[in-house]
């Protein structure tokens, strides 16, 4: 376990607008930086545009930032003068809004939870044995692996989507409205779930959302973004007790 660092990343986005209309930019995030200790939830909130998903996307590892800094218990990740490590090196794994979209209705959930194991050259059996201990993590038993994501309900198949995650061993898992799709007594579960994966294997999350009482009930540390800075930071309970 280790702790994370982001030091002034930023990101701008360019635009061409066509033939006839001037270019135009986005600066998605400017300089924000923040440290995550091992096993914290932590919380990133901010209304629509503020450059959340940007932030998620980009300690991932799926976007590339302009310039900035990130760390994992002092391995640098991107950062001046270094090419950046890929996305299955990182230790950094994440989950979606929508779980309907994130999973090919085609494979049988094993296989989708398998697939970057797969990648990395893992033998079938030790995958079938990783797929079952994953999915007995999550809630859900080991004949889930057979069945296909249409066989399952909303929550299921987030938690197949978290299998898919965790099944790479990653420090941290970045989650980006990952319960925002689902129904409130739901998202409950879900966020239960994630309190006793912290518990029980050590896993630190970045939990993006738009929902305070979410963020009041899961996170230890919530950092507020305004227009692609983050414009507070610290314990939930004295962040959210200042407005
Ligand atoms: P949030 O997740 O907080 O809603 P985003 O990170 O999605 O915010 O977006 C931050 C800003 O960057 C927004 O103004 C958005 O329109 C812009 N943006 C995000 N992705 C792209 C992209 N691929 N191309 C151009 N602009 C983008
Ligand atoms: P043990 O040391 O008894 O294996 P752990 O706490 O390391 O206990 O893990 C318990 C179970 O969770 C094991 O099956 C392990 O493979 C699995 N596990 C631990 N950490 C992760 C992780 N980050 N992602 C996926 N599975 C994990």
């Amino acid at each position: 376990t280790a702790t994370m660092s982001a030091r002034d990343v930023c990101k701008t986005f360019h635009r061409s607008n066509g033939w006839f209309a001037k270019p135009s930019e986005t600066r998605a995030l400017q300089g924000v930086s923040f440290d995550v200790e091992p096993k914290e939830i932590f919380g990133i909130v901010g209304e629509s545009g503020c450059g959340k998903s940007t932030l998620a996307r980009v300690l991932v590892g799926l976007e590339n930032q302009d310039s900035g800094s990130l760390s994992l218990g002092g391995r640098k990740l991107f950062g001046p003068g270094m090419a950046d490590v890929p996305p299955v090196k990182r230790g950094i794994q994440m989950v979606f809004q929508d779980p309907y979209a994130s999973l090919n209705p085609r494979m049988q959930v094993g296989e989708a939870i398998a697939e970057g194991l797969a990648i990395s050259g893992m033998a079938r059996s030790e995958r079938e044995d990783r797929v079952a201990e994953t999915l007995s993590l999550v809630g859900l038993s080991p004949d889930a692996a057979q069945k296909h994501p249409f066989q399952f309900s909303g929550g299921q198949r987030q938690r197949i989507c978290i299998a898919r995650a965790l099944v790479m061993e990653p420090e941290f898992l970045v989650a980006d409205e990952a319960v925002s799709a689902l129904d409130i007594s739901v998202q409950m579960q879900i966020l239960n779930m994630l309190l006793d994966l912290r518990d029980r294997i050590g896993l630190s999350i970045i939990f993006i959302t738009h929902d305070i009482s979410v963020v009041e009930y899961l996170c230890d540390t919530v950092m507020v973004m305004y227009g692609g800075k983050a414009v507070e930071r610290g314990k939930t309970a004295d962040v959210l007790d200042n407005p």
